[in-house]
């Protein structure tokens, strides 16, 4: 790979900023200083440093995020502003596309990564991913419900659910609820809830299969994931 192409990948400079780092004597390979921007180098065994400070080559990324309300997960949206606008220059260059959707007024967590096999994996159908959500709905949320979401709700056109998991943590006229479901269609909580006459007026995803949202992150805000989460979505 050029070494201008690297630098840019990791978010050290334009092309035309790398050459102006090269003149000014301030990238190494190797210990030696480059001279031509274009050198050819191997990312993964190359020790290249900038201002001496080492360039680590990490191809993927993973974030998680607590995705706020009125922002949409997408790549990008010609009226509204993405996930992807909530982040930092220095995790933008990596190409990030968020796992799967939230609607613009759920919060909690999300996915963000470059890694398209892991987002392949966690979302086909096949692999039956858990996903967990706490929400408020308006109405009485009873023992009835807690049968039908395990046996299937038609949410529209014929379409029944697979089998839900709901826990009813307090049945009021607004009700709090957990419900952990294996599919992921569109609007599907809030369909489930419709089906039976129940509306959310609250949603926060808490799970994807084994990774739990950082309660310690703000609205908005993301981190990488650790080591050992990331072993754990393997
Ligand atoms: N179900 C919904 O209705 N909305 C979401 O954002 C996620 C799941």
């Amino acid at each position: 790979m050029r070494l201008d192409k690297f630098l840019g990948n990791m978010g050290i400079g334009t092309r035309k900023e790398v050459k102006q780092l090269v003149k000014a004597r301030a990238v190494t390979v190797n210990g030696v200083v480059v001279k031509d921007s274009g050198l050819s180098i191997d990312p993964d065994k190359a020790d290249i440093r900038v201002y001496d400070e080492q360039v680590l080559y990490k191809p993927y990324i993973y974030l998680m995020m607590n995705k706020p309300p009125g922002v949409i997960s997408a790549t990008e949206d010609h009226r509204d502003k993405t996930v992807l606008d909530l982040l930092d220059a220095d995790v933008r260059h990596y190409d990030l596309h968020p796992v799967g959707r939230l609607d613009k007024d759920t919060v909690g967590l999300l996915l963000l990564t470059n890694d398209g096999d892991l987002t392949h994996r966690l979302l086909s159908p096949k692999k039956k991913v858990p996903k967990k959500y706490y929400a408020h709905v308006e109405g009485v949320v009873t023992e009835e419900d807690v049968a039908a979401f395990a046996r299937g709700v038609e949410i529209g056109e014929g379409y029944v659910t697979k089998p839900g998991e709901l826990i009813i943590l307090e049945s009021a006229e607004v009700s709090k609820i957990e419900l952990i479901i294996t599919e992921g269609k569109f609007h599907q909580v809030k369909r489930m809830f419709e089906a039976v006459e129940k509306k959310v007026v609250y949603l926060k995803r808490l799970e994807m299969a084994n990774l739990r949202l950082d309660e310690t992150l703000s609205e908005g805000d993301y981190r990488e994931l650790t080591e050992e989460e990331f072993k754990n979505l393997q």
